[in-house]
């Protein structure tokens, strides 16, 4: 059976290169009609983040991965949460201190900080040396019982096995291979403060939850040897390891990093934006990875039904913003109105341009003037900027603008204008183009020397959506004003 895990740390919030790694197993999971498993890797105590887990989750459920099996749904291989695993971890440590495979070491930070001094001050490689080297088993035992004496508290380290080639087929990569000596001598699998490291858990983890391919970031890939040394240690056969290519910013042309402020990358942030979760969904199964042919719009369904990790990218993901932009227009354009109104109303009030308990006037009018927008939004934030000409009118009509009113036509065409509407009994859409067929005919002005300067005195602005809808949504009072300052 097909068993694939997406295992964070609940060090902050769901960031897009995570989501990606999630998504991949989602994909690859249903793909396949495996299980899907999360796993809370939480024993870097001092990183760990208050709700970070919580983030984790909620966001993956709003991108639309459901999981078989993980913290809060439970499963048959839990606990999914490391710090809830020590009892499992414990004796394994212990099996392996008992075999003369681990060992207590003592040296403390300073010591190890000032022996990787020496080593890059010689230009090797910074690296673990050996404390007992050449000791008698007395002796060793001897330093550790000073060492204990003092107070001292040790971590446990794994012996790495002298010239040994550590090999495995990369789904992404192909076929790797590591030497022993690569990994930078003794690794410690149990910390000082008693947690497991992750190269330790990991793989017991992986193991006692059965599962079988890890697609997870190439940051991880130096990782790999010292967790196949481990699955050696105890004799377990190792999962299928795929490593995907780091993403790289299209803007910088740099490694997408959560210090470049030029781009949005935490989950959350876009929620917050009002991007739509299929948008996001469909975009970050692109990054890295492609189906067949050309199409760049895909349901869940079809993606799962195409994913093939066989087609996952060797070169680098590339992150493009605008893209992202360009797939969610083409979702809030197929999208219900209702959704992406309540999405834009939501942005309306965090801006401030309407009520935070608005009337039921006030919503139908917000819907209104949202359905003006909606095929021109990427997200539903953009709405605040699109219909500023709403809530902001310029005291100074910008210079274009005035020479479009500068003669005795567009005079003609605003009075005529302004009678009309003054008159209608309903200040509707129809009613008021209605009224510019009227002032076509009084005046015999036509197209768009018609049409603008009507545009330009009740919207102040060049640009917008429908004349009539949007003469409409100014409301009699304010169109009327702004064609008085227009005319004063
Ligand atoms: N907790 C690790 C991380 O967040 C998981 C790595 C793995 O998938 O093995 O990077």
């Amino acid at each position: 059976e097909i068993r694939v895990r997406y295992a964070p740390s609940p060090t902050g919030h769901l960031h897009i290169g995570n989501a990606r790694t999630a998504l991949f197993n989602y994909l690859f999971a249903r793909h396949m009609k495996g299980k899907f498993i999360i796993r809370i890797e939480d024993t870097d105590t001092k990183r760990n983040m208050e709700g970070g887990e919580q983030s984790q989750l909620e966001n993956l459920d709003w991108l639309g991965m459901d999981w078989d099996e993980g913290p809060d749904v439970g499963g048959d291989y839990g606990p999914y949460r490391q710090s809830e695993r020590m009892s499992i971890y414990l004796p394994l440590i212990q099996q392996l201190v008992d075999r003369g495979l681990a060992y207590e070491s003592y040296k403390t930070e300073e010591e190890l900080e000032a022996e990787r001094e020496k080593q890059r001050a010689n230009s090797e490689m910074p690296h673990y040396v050996y404390e007992y080297a050449g000791l008698t088993e007395e002796e060793k035992q001897a330093k550790i019982a000073e060492a204990k004496a003092k107070g001292l508290q040790p971590v446990i380290r794994f012996h790495v096995p002298e010239n040994h080639t550590y090999k495995f087929d990369d789904l992404v990569k192909g076929p790797i291979s590591f030497d022993s000596e690569s990994v930078g001598g003794d690794f410690v699998i149990q910390k000082r403060d008693g947690m497991p490291t992750y190269n330790f858990a990991v793989v017991v983890d992986d193991h006692m939850m059965k599962i079988s391919h890890v697609l997870r970031g190439d940051d991880h890939i130096a990782n790999t040897p010292k967790q196949l040394m481990i699955y050696e240690a105890f004799g377990w056969t190792p999962p299928t390891f795929g490593h995907m290519t780091l993403i790289i910013n299209t803007e910088t042309g740099k490694k997408l990093s959560k210090r470049d402020e030029s781009v949005l990358q935490f989950i959350e942030q876009y929620r917050e934006l009002g991007y739509l979760p299929d948008a996001m969904f469909n975009f970050i199964a692109l990054l890295g990875w492609s189906p067949v042919g050309t199409n760049e719009i895909f349901t869940r369904k079809e993606l799962i039904k195409a994913f093939d990790p066989k087609r996952l990218s060797k070169s680098p993901a590339s992150f493009d913003g605008k893209k992202l932009e360009w797939v969610n227009n083409q979702y809030v354009k197929k999208t219900d109105s209702s959704v992406i109104a309540d999405l834009s109303l939501y942005e309306l009030i965090k801006a401030g341009r309407i009520p935070a308990d608005p009337t039921p006037n006030e919503i139908e009018w917000a819907r209104q003037l949202v359905a003006l927008y909606k095929d021109q939004m990427s997200y539903a934030a953009q709405i605040v900027e699109l219909s500023d000409i709403f809530f902001n009118q310029p005291e100074q009509l910008e210079e274009a603008a005035m020479q479009e009113l500068a003669d005795d036509d567009a005079l003609a065409v605003l009075n005529t204008f302004r009678a009309g509407i003054s008159n209608i009994s309903q200040f509707t859409a129809v009613q008021i183009m209605k009224v510019v067929q009227e002032v076509r005919q009084e005046t015999g002005v036509k197209g768009r020397k018609l049409y603008m300067p009507i545009r330009i005195a009740t919207t102040r602005s060049m640009h917008g959506p429908q004349l009539g809808e949007s003469v409409e949504l100014l409301g009699r009072e304010k169109a009327l004003h702004h064609i008085d300052e227009t005319l004063a």
